[in-house]
């Protein structure tokens, strides 16, 4: 039989020192390993035994506040079990490779990472190609797989570094929002999907959702949250 808590072997790993196995299944997420969303499995896993948070189980027991929206926070969200989908995670447009994970309590550890220290550990062949494949998409199939097999070198050896010299982490008191909750829905009156009931809007005195109703909303994409005008 299928065990009800399936982060049971996510929360085995971290209190094992397992970080390895985590960064593993990070990337089955993430689609790759790279230094980054293996730092942010790094301080998951160490805001989890810090906090000492066992048999979590996404019902925002604990929370976490991501500040960048970068494969850090894939690493933090695989780690944490706070991900976009849910409630459990807050995202803060800040564009800092930090996070804070909290206990209801407000009781929270604030990790943010020293950039200089990590970017010190790559290669010129890992810089070069980098600016080639990442920045400029331009390299071969053959240059991306070699980017790809210097990063899980680069990624897996982040691992590594000792936590002094990568992270700045502090105990912070965190104000913890009430549980998220859950809304009735009403029926779009144009396109008749159905609309979480605070999004609806009125048009002709009949519910609408925003798409229908031609209004601005919020949209989170890789540069962050933007306001898109109608
Ligand atoms: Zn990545
Ligand atoms: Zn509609």
């Amino acid at each position: 039989m299928t065990p009800a808590n399936p982060r049971k072997a996510i929360e085995d790993a971290i209190y094992a020192g397992d970080l390895p196995g985590l960064l593993q299944t990070s990337g089955m997420l993430h689609g790759h390993f790279c230094p980054f969303s293996a730092l942010g499995v790094k301080a998951g896993a160490r805001a989890v035994r810090d906090l000492g948070v066992r048999k979590s189980t996404g019902m925002e027991e604990v929370i976490a506040i991501v500040e960048t929206n970068s494969c850090f926070s894939d690493g933090v969200q695989i780690t944490t079990g706070c991900t976009f989908g849910n409630n459990a995670l807050i995202y803060r447009d800040f564009g800092k490779t930090a996070f804070t994970l909290a206990r209801r309590s407000g009781d929270g550890i604030r990790i943010s990472v020293l950039a200089d220290r990590v970017k010190a550990e790559r290669t010129p062949e890992t810089n070069e190609l980098w600016e080639k494949v990442v920045v400029q998409r331009r390299g071969s199939d053959a240059e991306r797989d070699r980017l790809n097999e210097l990063w899980r070198d680069l990624s897996f050896r982040t691992l590594d570094l000792p936590d002094d010299e990568v992270f700045e982490a502090r105990q912070v008191k965190v104000e913890v929002p009430s549980y998220a909750r859950i809304f009735a829905s009403v029926q779009c009156s144009v396109c008749g999907e159905s609309i979480m009931e605070p999004r609806a809007r009125i048009k002709d005195g009949k519910p609408v959702c925003i798409p229908c109703s031609g209004q601005a909303y919020y949209h989170l994409a890789g540069d962050g949250i933007a306001v898109i005008p109608r």
